[in-house]
Order: structure tokens, then sequence, then C-alpha cells
């Protein structure tokens, strides 16, 4: 392998394996035999084809921010797509190629630099590109733009046997459907050609604060088809704090916000941004916490419900001593959207789906802890499905086979024929859920 490749390749015994052996969530851990830290397409190819000769299995990682046991490998080769730099080239209007390799932070102060910003960006820019193309990419500006993946217009595609190709909605179209929001189960995304707005924005900055659920959720109603903001969140607090925050474009900005939001409820408008970071109470991976981190997408009519339940759980359970809010975004997907199945909106008939997601930080001697919030979960996710929502699959939950048909019908069984189809031997990131 070393013949054929130009990053780093740590093999076993090796100290620095050891910094591979977690993800974000913390749950579960293995340690990797060898690493490869790739730096170039030409690195991804030689190691895949080197993996499929000898029969070893591979296992893509990005940064390591997933919660299961995705980005984690002990029977074969941890291929590293986690680069420190940019590969970027600026193509008409406005779109940039970019490597996956690249994490959001390079990307974006580049973008900056030129006029420009992704539509869409999550709120921890360490992570890398290809990861978050392999789960979908929500972030406050997703009520305007959809996800991340929304925002790719074609992209280099590496088979497990080591061959590109590109796909784009027009060319190659299963392989383009499958592999964005795919967890990276069918192949390699390398580089990516992506929509990109102009920057800086010039918006209207509206936050409020709501005197219950209740009237948050009502509040709500009007994202659904009267309002367009460029960006949305709120935010619910155990201590009673709840606000949404709304930033509209200049050129669109609503009558009256404050009559149409507060649908006759009390509302008070206020001057403090939402500060989002207690939230994210750790936003790296650090070896003496577990993280099972959750977010789940739901229609507008299932929300009070479902939001009513993550608050009980909130106040009622010891959930609460784990983290103490949740939060509330929107996305709207773009129109006439090719269909990506496993992203995390692809369901219901709304325009727009609700992402509730809260981040639990357990610490890592408290096992009988972790095992009660894990069981919190598993309830909650039992009522977003029944409810008709769709877990966002990075994060902490336990599905069966039976949950991943009813969740993705058809999908699911014909991504796994082109999973065969295209790594016979099973031997490509065998570990995604
Ligand atoms: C603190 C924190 C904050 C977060 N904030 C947000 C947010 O605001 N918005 C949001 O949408 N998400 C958010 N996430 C979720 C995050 O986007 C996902 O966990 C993402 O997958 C992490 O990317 P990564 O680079 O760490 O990938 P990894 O965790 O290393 O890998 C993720 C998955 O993608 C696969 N993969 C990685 N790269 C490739 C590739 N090039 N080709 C094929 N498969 C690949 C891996 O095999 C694995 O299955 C957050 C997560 C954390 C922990």
């Amino acid at each position: 392998m070393r013949r054929g490749v130009q990053g780093d390749i740590l093999a076993a015994p090796h100290e620095a394996l050891h910094q591979y052996e977690r993800n974000f969530g913390g749950m579960i851990r293995h340690t990797p035999r060898i690493v490869v830290r790739a730096i170039c397409e030409q690195d991804i190819i030689h190691v895949l084809q080197t993996a499929q000769t000898n029969s070893v299995p591979v296992t893509i990682r990005g940064a390591g921010h997933s919660c299961m046991g995705q980005a984690l490998s002990d029977d074969g080769i941890l291929l590293v797509n986690a680069a420190a730099h940019a590969s970027f080239t600026l193509l008409e209007n406005g779109r940039v190629e970019i490597t996956t390799r690249c994490r959001w932070k390079y990307v974006e102060r580049i973008l900056n630099q030129i006029g420009l910003t992704a539509p869409v960006l999550g709120d921890n820019l360490s992570i890398t590109i290809g990861g978050i193309l392999s789960v979908g990419g929500y972030g406050v500006r997703s009520v305007a733009y959809g996800a991340i993946v929304h925002q790719v217009e074609r992209l280099r595609f590496i088979q497990p046997d080591g061959s590109p190709i590109w796909c784009s909605p027009t060319e190659n179209t299963e392989l383009f459907q499958y592999s964005l929001a795919g967890q990276g189960r069918i192949g390699f995304i390398e580089r990516v050609v992506m929509r990109t707005i102009p920057y800086p924005r010039q918006t209207q900055h509206y936050t409020f604060k709501h005197t219950s659920l209740d009237s948050l959720v009502k509040s709500l109603a009007w994202l659904l088809n009267d309002a367009f903001p460029e960006e949305f969140i709120a935010i619910y607090s155990r201590a009673g704090t709840i606000v949404s925050h709304y930033e509209f474009s200049l050129q669109n900005i609503p009558a009256n916000p404050i009559q149409q939001l507060s649908q006759g409820d009390k509302l008070q408008q206020t001057q403090v941004l939402p500060n989002i970071s207690p939230i994210y109470r750790q936003l790296q991976i650090t070896s003496d916490e577990f993280n099972p981190a959750v977010d789940y997408l739901i229609e507008y009519a299932q929300l009070q419900p479902f939001l009513d339940f993550i608050k009980d759980k909130l106040h009622q359970t010891c959930l609460g001593q784990y983290t103490d809010s949740f939060i509330v975004m929107a996305v709207r997907p773009p129109a006439n959207q090719h269909p990506l199945p496993f992203e995390a909106t692809a369901f219901g008939s709304d325009p727009i789906k609700f992402l509730v997601g809260f981040y639990p930080v357990v610490p890592k001697e408290n096992i009988r802890a972790l095992e009660k919030v894990k069981a919190i979960i598993r309830d909650i996710l039992h009522l977003c499905i029944k409810l008709g929502g769709r877990p966002y699959l990075y994060g902490w939950h336990e599905l069966d086979v039976q949950v991943k048909r009813k969740l993705y019908g058809t999908h699911y069984d014909a991504v796994l024929q082109l999973q065969q189809k295209l790594d016979p031997k099973n031997l490509f990131n065998k570990k995604v859920i």
C-alpha cells in the first residue's frame, strides 16, 4: 500500500492509532489496525484497489463526528478523509468544485474572501464536506435552502473497487441519489460541484420570547406557507426560556411579523440573540464523555405531540440532568429537487419539515445513566416513527431491519442490491447503519 499512497499510513502497533478509536458519540470503541490519511484522489483509489485485491475491509472516516460506530474500524483499514486545507475551484455562476476532504471552516473562509457563502452551514465547521454530505446537512438557513446535499449539482464518486465516475441528476442517477445522504454505504464521494450564494448578506433579525411551548408551536404555522425567512431557529430550555429567531432578507421582510407570529398569544420581542452554544455542551471529541446526540425530522401537524413528549422527558426523567434544551429548525427543500431517498426530509407531503434535536452529555463513568438515557431516546425514536417522522442518521438511533424498511420503503432493499453489485465481497464501509 505504501507504494501507492502519498498520505501517512499508520499500522499497529502505533500510539497514534488510539486517536481514531472513538467517534463523537463515544459509546462504541474500536482500535483500527491500519489508518491511511488520504490527501488526494489517487490515495483513495489505491487504498480501495488494494483492499479489494487483498479482501480487507475498509471504513471511511471524515472528522469522526458520528454517534454510532459508522466511522470506526477494528478489522481492516480506516481510510481517513480529513485534510487541513481546502482544494477549491471557482466555476461559473458562483458554483464551486471542492474535495470532500475539506473541513467546512476552510471552505467557508475561502468563500467569504471572494464574496460567497455556502447556502447552508451546520453549526460545527470542523466536520468534513464528505461527512456532512453522507448524512444530509442542516442549519439555520435550511428554512430557505433545504439541506446541504440539496446544493450539490454533480459529484465524483469512487466505487468500492476504486473506479471513479461522475454522477448527477442526469448521469449515473442511481449513484447520485443513493450516495448523497447515503451514509457512505455504496461508495466514496471524492469531490462535488456545489451552489453558493452571495456574502455578506443584509438581513433583518427578529427574536421573540414565547410564554409556552404551545405558543411557540402555534407561531410556527407561519412558516408553512406565509413566511420565507433566510434563517430560523427556536430553542426550548428546561429553565423556561423559549425563543424563536428569524432573519429576513431586506427584500422580503414581512409586513407585521409580531402580529403574524403571535396568532393572538402574548409575544415579547427581544434584542438578545439566542445562544446555541450551551445546547451543544460539547463540540469536540473528548474521551471522558458519552454523547448520544439525536435529531428528528417531523411534519408540522405532529410537532406539538412530539415536542410535548420530549419536554416531559426533559422535566420528568434523568434526561434533564444530561441536557437541558432542545432546538427546532425548519427545512424547506428546493422546489423540483432531484429525489434523495435517504435524506431525512424525504417523506410526507408538507413543503417544510421541522428538525428537533437535543444533545445529552453523560459522564463516562456513569454507565447506568447512559443506559437510562438510551432507553428514553428509544422511546422518542419510537414516537417519531409512529408520528410519521424520520431520525437524522448521524445520531444515536437503534434501528432494526423492520424499522429501516418502514422508514425507507423499497429504497432500503434497492440500496442493498446496489451495494451487493458494487461490492460483492462486502468490504466497503460495512458498519454504517
Ligand atoms: C457537535 C456536533 C455538531 C453537529 N452539528 C450539525 C449541524 O449543525 N448540522 C448537521 O447537519 N449536522 C450536524 N452534526 C452532524 C454531522 O454533520 C455528522 O455527524 C457528519 O456526518 C459528521 O461529519 P464527519 O466529517 O465527522 O464524518 P464522520 O463522522 O467521520 O463520518 C460520517 C459518515 O460518513 C461516511 N463518510 C465520511 N466521508 C465520506 C465520503 N467522502 N464518502 C463517503 N462516505 C463518507 C462515514 O463512513 C460515516 O458513515 C453535528 C455533529 C456534532 C457531533
